[in-house]
């Protein structure tokens, strides 16, 4: 059985763009579940640690709704 990857919350140290993801399977989708560069200012060098539970539990309410 697959394990679905922690959610992660990526941060962008140049424009303190952030965002955290909570991919559904273990089938990652790029700029969905994992990022490699910010979306805002193209900076390439993201910090990535495990998402915290309030986090999570954002994220969560954020897909809720959407
Ligand atoms: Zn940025």
């Amino acid at each position: 059985m697959p394990i679905p990857p922690h959610p992660r919350t990526f941060i962008c140290s140049h424009c303190g763009w952030q965002r955290t993801t909570i991919p559904a399977s273990d089938a990652i989708r790029l700029e969905v579940d994992w990022f490699f560069q910010c979306p805002a200012c193209q900076h390439t060098e993201l910090e990535t640690r495990p998402a915290n539970r309030a986090e999570i539990m954002r994220e969560r309410l954020t897909q809720f709704f959407r």
